[in-house]
């Protein structure tokens, strides 16, 4: 039977880099006889517009038929004078709860041709390869009671809640474990054990868990301290596991070491292995409609989809050669441009991807 991918571009450069993912994929689609059929749906501020809410019921049911989702990015200046509960950024939370992708893997690869982008020297990060597996649907994030509230004494207080439970905890574990297995089987916990309860929960809860994983090397490090050795010297790591917030701090650390935001990729899975898929990257207000965005890390996000959604990884590394190819060729984007190379639009990179394949 078709497997269907719901196609959500969203905002801002979403649409313009979507468009280059959807013409690898169309092309392998044929080309591999995958069985995919696509389906477009509404989200973030387009589908405030449209509806009035960043996630209308429509494109949740969509996802939810789903067994993939391709989603481009969300947000932008138009929408931020509205409301917490309608931003389109909520739009983004609520599909991922709903859609109970609780497993954030990022990748953070150096590509041997864009080392001189990197913000370290060569010798800190040529070959890189860190994999930060985050939290999603739960911690801070998401905690309950939330908000901003008037003291009797006329001051306002605003106030989030981090809370995990010893299952949410350990379902992120495994899916960690299980991921540091098919790499080099190292594992680091990153909590703040030493001042948050919770995290302290987090670090007994991922002890007790590697004692199922005998093969994968577990250690823990506070927050703080992983982020300056992101820093000083990132290749100490195979894979990182955290939760939601620090995940999404130190993920974009880790992107900076890779040279640009615009090359990475992501997978939200739940616990059947089906997933979103989208690049780490936001709606890029500042470039969208210039045709000058990097459709890189989408069109990598396919990669992963059909690596772990779909089972097809000689599709995947097909996807992955094609990119190294282009940049093989010297073609660049304006985020990874430099002297001597090829500067290209959106769809020219697209189009030299698909050459390449
Ligand atoms: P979000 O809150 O959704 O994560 P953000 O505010 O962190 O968004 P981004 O939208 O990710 O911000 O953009 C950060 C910077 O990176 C901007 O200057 C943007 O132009 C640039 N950028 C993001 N994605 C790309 C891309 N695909 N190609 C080129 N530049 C990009
Ligand atoms: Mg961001």
């Amino acid at each position: 039977m078709a497997k269907k991918i719901a196609v959500l571009p969203g905002d801002g450069i979403g649409p313009e880099i979507v468009a280059e993912a959807l013409k690898i994929l169309s092309f392998l689609n044929t080309d591999m006889n995958l069985d995919l059929v696509f389906e477009n749906a509404l989200i973030g501020g387009a589908a405030y517009d449209a509806f009035g809410t960043p996630l209308p019921q429509i494109t949740l049911n969509l996802c939810k038929n789903a067994d993939a989702v391709l989603l481009g990015a969300v947000g932008g200046p138009k929408w931020e004078p509205l409301p917490h509960a309608v931003r389109p950024e909520r739009g983004l939370l609520s599909i991922r709860s709903e859609l109970n992708l609780f497993s954030n893997l990022r990748p953070a690869i150096l590509c041997p041709q864009l080392v001189d982008a990197s913000t370290l020297k060569p010798e800190v990060v040529s070959g890189l390869d860190i994999m930060i597996v985050r939290e999603l649907t739960g911690g801070i994030y998401f905690g309950q009671p939330r908000g901003i509230r008037l003291l009797e004494n006329g001051e306002q207080q605003g106030y989030n809640t981090l809370v995990y439970s010893e299952s949410e905890i350990r379902r992120i574990a495994h899916s960690a474990f299980k991921t540091a297995q098919k790499r080099h089987k190292k594992l680091c916990s990153v909590d703040k054990a030493n001042v948050l309860e919770v995290t302290e929960l987090w670090r007994n809860v991922m002890t007790e868990v590697g004692k199922d994983y005998p093969d994968v090397q577990l250690t823990h490090m506070y927050v703080d301290n992983a982020a300056m050795q992101l820093v000083r010297a990132p290749k100490q790591f195979d894979v990182i596991v955290t939760t939601n917030m620090f995940g999404d701090i130190l993920s974009d650390i880790a992107a900076m070491l890779t040279g640009s935001i615009g090359m990475l990729p992501s997978a939200s899975l739940d616990a059947s292995g089906k997933g979103m898929y989208e690049p780490i990257h936001g709606s890029a207000p500042d470039i969208a409609g210039k045709g000058i965005a990097n459709p890189l890390a989408t069109i990598l996000s396919v990669a992963m989809m059909l690596r772990y959604t779909f089972n097809q990884p000689a599709a995947a590394d097909r996807i992955e050669q094609a990119v190294n190819a282009a940049l093989d060729a010297q073609v660049r984007t304006a985020d990874i441009h430099s002297e001597g190379m090829v500067k290209v639009s959106t769809s020219e990179m697209g189009d030299t991807v698909l050459d390449a394949l």
